[in-house]
């Protein structure tokens, strides 16, 4: 189970979107970081490749450590510490250390 996972919203601790929350896109295991929309966009010059890419600057959403997001609990809309519980299915689910409740993975 982990911590932050593809399809949760998120807010970014440091840094310049620092503040800001947005949904988490994809999840780099491997390096322990986190792809989230709109969040530490940066701008690539793309050399065009026809017939597809036109080139141009294209921005897109560069990887964040998870260590600088905090996932959002989508009950009390805080920015909220994790815990873990086991679920009555048997499963392990994430709960929110504010308000108690489960937080899904829908
Ligand atoms: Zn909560």
């Amino acid at each position: 189970m982990q911590r932050i996972q593809s399809g949760d919203q998120v807010e970014v601790l440091t840094g310049k979107d620092q503040g800001k929350r947005g949904r988490v896109m994809r999840v780099i295991k491997a390096d322990g970081k986190v792809v989230v929309d709109s969040i530490n966009v940066v701008k690539r010059h793309q050399r065009p490749m026809p017939p597809m890419q036109p080139g141009g600057i294209i921005e897109m959403p560069a990887p964040l450590a998870t260590s600088n997001v905090m996932l959002v609990c989508p009950h009390c809309d805080q920015a909220a510490r994790i815990g873990y519980r086991i679920l009555d299915d048997g499963s392990k689910g994430r709960v929110c250390k504010h308000c108690q409740e489960i937080i899904g993975q829908d």
